[in-house]
């Protein structure tokens, strides 16, 4: 093994299409994005289907197939592996949900996914805190912990005193259905609370159901009494007033040890639960960082700075920063190119301005496309560029889709495809 390093950036949603709006250009192409242009100037570029053609993924999917997991072989929900990446204990037989702070109006209508997304880290602890104190679960002799997490989200772990607990229920998020087992966003869904449902003649998803409507309707009475949404409905601001969830599982995918699999030492450095959770799971050290906050610029030196002072540490740093994911959904490719511009300048300029590039072998891509004319993610290949060590250049100058589909890695058709080329960059310092 050479003494080189890999930093592997995965930029959450980065991937679009041209937009009229940026003369034809994406907001990765449209951005000025000097420091990841030198890279790529240096090394190599090309295209990945982070899953495979024909996908969509979600980003704890793409994650794990990035990592170089397949993600057909191992049992991916998103409850287990958000609650366990948040720091809630699971158990096989547990059933975990992700899930979000929500408004809840007359008539079971849902007047915002998100409770307007202007809740605070803050206020929803608070939320989570009462709930934890005062809901009670009678239907079947069961316990919970919930636990909010960043902003407006959450997780939701459930136990039986006597019975394992299923996932065979039905979905009650109004904007996702269930596709062969694969919770799929549904885009023009009727905003109704629905009820949830099992989906099988058994008493562990008939439990499993009955639970998870006492929560919903006993956290519902708690948080709309709450001071905290007092203080908000004063402000003119949404109430967080129900709880919706998704991403119902009853296991943790039995991941291999990245570490042991290719013979070096990993660190995560990830802004979201459900990646920390993959990372956790894949047996990676995770890097204790404060959460995103509303300052990107100083969300990045911190974790450009944490990258640096444990460089001596590890041998592989893992960073997901979750950027430009929400502009896309937002359809704001303005926005979505100025945050790109923040992590170059930012993320990247930083530690370029503190390593040599002989010794550090980066790779920057995205976990899937957000196309902002699609305010969805969709199975479009993203851009990836891998830099450093003794890398040759393609004669790419600049980061961005239009030059990765000229590039020399070509297309990468599986996103497990591209753990061994990297691993194969830190062997021999090239790809
Ligand atoms: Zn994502
Ligand atoms: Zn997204």
């Amino acid at each position: 093994m050479s003494n080189l390093k890999l930093i592997y950036v995965i930029i959450d949603g980065m991937g679009d299409l041209p937009i009229k709006e940026l003369e034809d250009k994406t907001p990765l192409e449209y951005a000025e994005t000097p420091n990841m242009d030198f890279l790529a100037s240096k090394g190599k570029l090309g295209l990945m289907y982070t899953v495979e053609r024909g996908v969509a993924p979600e980003s704890h999917v793409a994650a794990i197939s990035i990592l170089g997991y397949d993600p057909h072989e191992y049992y991916i929900r998103r409850g287990p592996i958000e609650a366990y990446g948040a720091g809630l204990e699971m158990a096989d037989g547990d059933l975990a949900l992700r899930c979000n702070f929500a408004t809840l109006g007359p008539n079971g209508v849902i007047i915002d996914r998100r409770a307007g997304r202007n809740l605070t880290t803050e206020e929803a602890f608070e939320l989570a805190r009462t709930i934890n104190e005062t809901v009670k679960l009678e239907s079947h002799p069961a316990e919970f912990a919930f636990k909010s997490t960043v902003g407006y989200r959450g997780v939701l772990v459930m136990r039986s005193k006597s019975i394992p607990l299923s996932d065979r229920i039905s979905v009650m998020d109004p904007v996702y259905s269930s596709v062969s087992g694969l919770e799929v966003a549904k885009p023009s869904a009727s905003m109704v609370l629905r009820e949830c449902v099992p989906l099988e003649d058994s008493e562990s998803a008939r439990v499993s159901a009955a639970l998870i409507n006492e929560f919903i309707s006993k956290s519902h009475r708690v948080l709309e009494e709450h001071e905290v949404n007092k203080r908000r409905e004063a402000e003119g601001k949404l109430k967080a007033n129900v709880i919706i969830v998704r991403g119902a599982g009853n296991t943790l995918p039995k991941l291999y040890n990245i570490c042991g699999k290719y013979g070096v030492s990993f660190a995560c450095l990830a802004d979201m639960p459900v990646e920390r959770g993959v990372a956790k799971l894949a047996g990676m050290h995770l890097i204790e960082l404060p959460p995103p906050s509303k300052d990107l610029t100083a969300d990045c030196f911190i974790r450009a700075k944490k990258i640096l002072e444990n460089l001596e540490s590890f041998d592989c740093f893992y960073i997901h920063l979750k950027g430009p994911d929400e502009p896309g959904h937002d359809g704001n490719c303005l926005l979505k190119a100025k945050i790109i511009e923040i992590i170059d300048e930012h993320f990247f300029g930083r530690i370029l301005s503190k390593i040599d590039l002989k010794d550090i072998v980066i790779c920057a891509t995205a976990d899937h496309s957000t196309p902002c004319s699609l305010r969805a993610h969709s199975d479009d290949p993203v851009p990836v560029l891998i830099s450093g060590g003794r890398i040759r250049s393609d004669g790419m100058k600049k980061f961005s889709e239009k030059d990765c589909k000229r590039g020399s890695l070509g297309i990468i058709e599986r996103g497990t495809m591209l753990m061994p080329l990297l691993m194969e960059a830190l062997k021999r310092g090239d790809v």
